[in-house]
């Protein structure tokens, strides 16, 4: 059976594929043309960041399984998928710690002044520390965490670590299950108002889009930090520029855009309050050779009729 891999992953799961006997071809190319000529009969897709619609997946003529080298899949059309009961899988046990490694990161590089700093000492300023803006804690403060899944409940688990209040707006859980977790149930507005930072993670979707617009950067506080890592339009860019530039809010830290790359001239980039990073939260090494195996392993156990890893792998079992 044929395996392509679409985009760079770790060797171990290209080896982990070859070992058991798949026959793997690695795609770098991802324009549509060129798919739909790669992928016509192969059994398998590894999946990264390419865009799979239905005018290319119409063209593969024996897929039976995409596997997602990560979490979201808002990248794939699951509607056609369904229809045609084609197994979707994602890697749910890989990135939840990186994403929540990288949210705490954010957290501390905006409160901290570290470059700031940095630059001070190699500059021979050290006696000038006084004069740099305000540095904060984390300690004792209000976190808002909107989506509580893997992603989510990982970052809550380090924010406690710091002694911050942790509050969880996540209307599709049972509120006993974010009580168990130490923290607080809240509504989406409310939150928003008590909270000194705010993490997104949830998936993107016709729900999610603009899930953070100009009412709700108005209800927060002009301290107040927001990080997201979940994808690019859930928070709207243009309310989100204006809301910093005026600071309206105190900083924002981003991993995803509405385009990735953004444009050259993208007006995020003339904001100092504002720390960007290339959509790399899940990419430590660890996390690319978990993924890259546990997307490996669900073709292989898919294809071969064994027991799917985790529960939460098969994303669309219903149609399957
Ligand atoms: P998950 O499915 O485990 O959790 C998502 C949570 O969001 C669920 O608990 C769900 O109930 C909640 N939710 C859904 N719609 C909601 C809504 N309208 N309001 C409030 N809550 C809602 O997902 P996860 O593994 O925690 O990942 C979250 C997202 O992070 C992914 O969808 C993906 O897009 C993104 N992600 C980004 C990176 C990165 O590199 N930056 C890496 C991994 C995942």
């Amino acid at each position: 059976m044929k395996i392509a891999i679409l985009g760079k992953v770790h060797s171990n799961g290209l080896e982990f594929l070859k070992k058991n006997k798949l026959e793997v071809i690695e795609i770098e190319n991802i324009e549509s043309q060129n798919l739909i000529k790669e992928l016509r009969f192969v059994d398998g897709i590894l999946l990264r960041t390419a865009k799979l619609e239905e005018k290319v997946l119409q063209h593969c003529e024996n897929l039976k399984i995409i596997s997602r080298h990560g979490v979201g899949y808002d990248n794939v059309d699951i509607n056609y998928l369904n229809k045609k009961k084609i197994a979707l899988c994602i890697t749910s046990t890989s990135n939840a710690a990186s994403v929540a490694e990288h949210v705490l990161s954010m957290f501390i590089y905006l409160t901290k002044n570290l470059s700031l700093s940095d630059n001070l000492v190699k500059q021979g300023n050290f006696d000038k520390r006084s004069e740099l803006p305000d540095i904060f804690e984390l300690y004792k403060k209000k976190i808002l965490i909107i989506g509580f899944g893997r992603i989510g409940k990982e970052v809550a688990k380090r924010c406690k670590g710091f002694d911050m209040e942790v509050y969880v707006y996540d209307p599709f859980l049972n509120k006993d299950l974010i009580i168990k977790s130490n923290c607080a149930p809240i509504e989406k507005n409310e939150g928003l108002a008590l909270s000194d930072f705010v993490s997104i993670h949830l998936p993107l979707n016709e729900k999610t889009k603009n899930f953070i617009s100009q009412n709700e950067l108005n209800l927060m506080k002009k301290n107040s930090v927001l990080v997201n890592t979940s994808r690019g339009g859930i928070v709207n860019e243009n309310y989100l520029f204006q809301a910093l530039e005026s600071k309206k809010i105190r900083a924002a830290g981003m991993d995803v855009f509405v385009s990735e790359p953004p444009e050259p001239n993208h007006p995020f980039f003339s904001l100092d309050n504002i720390l960007l990073t290339p959509h790399n939260a899940a990419l430590t090494l660890e996390c690319r050779e978990r993924m890259s195996l546990e997307a490996s392993q669900n073709i292989l156990y898919f294809l071969k009729n064994m027991p799917v890893l985790n529960e939460d792998n098969l994303v669309n079992k219903e149609f399957i």
